[in-house]
């Protein structure tokens, strides 16, 4: 696909860290993957998130760490080990899985690094009683930034925050669904959509509409895909799929088409938060069906008219081989061919990895 003359210059995530710092905030490096990052924004902390930085040598992680760890965590640990996220405040580890979880207590009970930790534990349920729980965790989880910030927001302050985050969330599915209209290649679409990850919401909305606005109406001659897994990382796995002729045209990774959480309803703050969380899309971190899986990547596939899947796993990722086999079953019932490849998050993907899609994408040419 050829570039348009867009330049968007987003800021990386350390000069946003700056910028932010020295107009007074706060930072919290945070650990995937659902949290709500409306509550951080109401006391003037920038939530940045950290998907185990792949430029970051495991060794002292490794020593801490059984061997069946994954990279997300393996190099999470390690790079905080280093001292590389001296820069952040206070640190979150949300329950997403048994491994964060591990990690979770490793950081509050061993390791005790400066920063404050936090924890928060999501239910695997979005029941009315799953989500009076979780209001609960959230209300605790301001007490605990209370108590660091010394700031107390009150309700029309946490409203507005969440206003603001649930836009910035919109944006993130518009530009995910008009995906086949943007003339971009994978590789700087991902770049701006990854900036969710750490970009303030408002300075993400005006990059979100100027990509919007540079949408065409012709989609490009490539072949669509779904891609699913944890996050794209390294972002060559972008260049392999264009390479071989193909488009990410629908998104169901945790990064990001996990995550577009839908408004809550509640006037309540922490209900509304609750809501928003819990109604986002089905995700195997949060213990969702697999029929309800299958349903939502069928849609996926539909609406991007895609006939293939590509998974693209971490090793050691449970939570996702848990759902492979039944949700491969049923897409290829359904006549939606699949592939599985499985990578690390750090140096290119290997020659078996781009092998493997090569030839999944030549059979659906
Ligand atoms: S969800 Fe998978 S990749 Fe993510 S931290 Fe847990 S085990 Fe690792």
């Amino acid at each position: 696909m050829t570039e348009p003359a867009l330049s968007l210059n987003i800021p990386g995530r350390i000069s946003t860290i700056r910028t932010f710092q020295k107009n007074g905030g706060r930072v919290a490096a945070v650990f995937p993957i659902h949290y709500p990052r409306a509550l951080f924004r109401a006391f003037d902390i920038l939530p940045v998130e950290v998907w185990g930085p792949p430029a970051v040598d495991t060794a002292l992680g490794d020593a801490r760490l059984q061997t069946y760890a994954c990279d997300i965590v393996r190099r999470g640990l390690s790079y905080l080990l280093a001292g590389k996220l001296d820069l952040a405040d206070l640190i979150l580890v949300p329950h997403a899985c048994d491994s964060l979880q591990g990690l979770g207590s490793l950081l509050t009970d061993f390791v005790r690094p400066q920063a404050p930790v936090l924890t928060l534990y999501l239910p695997r349920t979005d029941s009315a009683s799953g989500q009076r729980y979780l209001a609960e965790e959230l209300r605790g989880l301001r007490g605990r930034l209370a108590e660091i910030t010394g700031r107390q927001p009150d309700d029309a302050m946490l409203l507005a925050a969440i206003k603001t985050e649930e836009a910035a969330n919109a944006k993130l599915a518009e530009l995910l669904s008009a995906r086949r209209q943007i003339p971009l290649a994978d590789r700087a679409f991902y770049e701006l959509v990854r900036a969710r990850e750490y970009l303030p919401a408002e300075d993400f909305v005006p990059f979100a509409d100027q990509v919007l606005a540079s949408r065409q109406e012709k989609s490009p001659p490539s072949i669509p895909i779904v891609l699913s897994g944890i996050v794209p990382e390294p972002m060559e796995i972008f260049d392999i799929i264009a390479q071989a002729g193909g488009l990410v045209a629908a998104d169901d990774l945790c990064s990001s088409g996990r995550r577009l959480y839908p408004p809550g309803q509640s006037n309540d703050p922490f209900e509304r938060m609750a809501q928003g969380l819990l109604q986002g899309p089905v995700d195997s971190t949060r213990g969702c069906s697999i029929e309800d899986r299958l349903t939502r990547m069928l849609g996926l596939a539909e609406a991007a008219g895609a006939r293939g899947v590509i998974f693209y796993l971490l090793k050691f990722c449970e939570p996702e081989q848990f759902y492979l086999p039944l949700l491969r079953k049923g897409l290829e019932k359904a006549g939606i061919r699949s592939v599985v490849v499985e990578g690390d998050l750090a140096g290119q993907p290997s020659h078996q990895v781009a092998t493997r899609i090569e030839a999944f994408l030549e059979t659906l040419a």
